[in-house]
């Protein structure tokens, strides 16, 4: 399938149409954001394994039953997707305590959170994405209380198929969040899973193998992100 106009140009990705209405294709570029876009850089080969990395979990996801808009893997950089009319509340759920948690509530950086937290947030960067509730959600219709349910149960689904797969590969799964869409009446998951959306720490040494090494300037961002890949047995070249 081809790419035919451009839809949407995002921090990390660029979305296009194709000749199907039904179908969009999801450009991964190697563009790297942080705090709400305020910063941007380049990192060489991301695009590529964000792609990759994105295509293999989604395939492991709709293995067990979770609905997902992923179609095919076109290219390097590319792969084609349902077209979902998304949903602008990002869906959170945290094993461990790390990032906006420890900030807002003062406690400690790895903190077994048990049962996990599930948290809701608007996707606005102007306002910073702020944390919302589902009652915000039904009143200002950015989802039915029906669809808010079926997100809930999809973002602890995919905890289940997730925690028992990054630790067979010795990592601890700290937190992720996803992005949902409607196709066809459907609640079904959007966008990507990759390590600049979830928090991925090394079992042993606890270090960081996600976008944190980028927010905090540690290096070896794209490194690390091949190392969780061929941890779990993806091929980059
Ligand atoms: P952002 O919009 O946060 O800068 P990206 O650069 O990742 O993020 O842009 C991708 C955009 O495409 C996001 O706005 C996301 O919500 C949207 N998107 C992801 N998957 C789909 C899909 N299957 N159908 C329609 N839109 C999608
Ligand atoms: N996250 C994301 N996009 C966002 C906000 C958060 O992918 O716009 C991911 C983030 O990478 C982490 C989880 O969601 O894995 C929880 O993020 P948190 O609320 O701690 O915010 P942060 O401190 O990362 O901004």
């Amino acid at each position: 399938m081809q790419k035919l106009n451009e839809l949407y140009r995002g921090k990390a990705k660029t979305v296009f149409t194709t000749e199907n209405p039904e179908y969009l294709i999801l450009q991964f570029r190697d563009d790297t954001s942080a705090f709400d876009g305020e910063r941007i850089e380049q990192l060489a080969r991301k695009g590529m394994v964000n792609n990759k990395f994105n295509y293999f979990i989604m395939e492991k996801l709709a293995a067990a039953g979770i609905p997902t808009q992923m179609e095919k893997l076109l290219s390097d950089n590319e792969c084609l997707v349902k077209k979902l009319a998304m949903i602008p509340v990002e869906c959170v759920v945290r094993n461990l305590a790390a990032g906006s948690l420890v900030r807002r509530l003062g406690v400690e950086e790895g903190l077994e959170l048990n049962p996990p937290t599930f948290e809701l947030f608007l996707k606005n960067d102007a306002l910073h994405d702020p944390m919302v509730n589902e009652s915000h959600a039904i009143a200002f219709g950015w989802a039915t209380a029906e669809q808010l349910a079926e997100m809930k149960r999809l973002t602890l689904a995919v905890n289940n198929v997730l925690k028992p797969l990054f630790a067979a590969g010795g990592m601890l799964l700290v937190d992720y969040k996803l992005e949902f869409g409607v196709f066809n009446g459907e609640i079904v998951l959007g966008d990507e899973f990759s390590p600049d959306g979830c928090r991925l720490w090394d079992i042993a040494t606890r270090t960081k193998l996600d976008k944190d090494r980028f927010r905090q300037g540690l290096g070896g961002v794209v490194e690390a992100y091949e190392e969780v890949g061929k941890r779990l047995g993806m091929q980059f070249d």
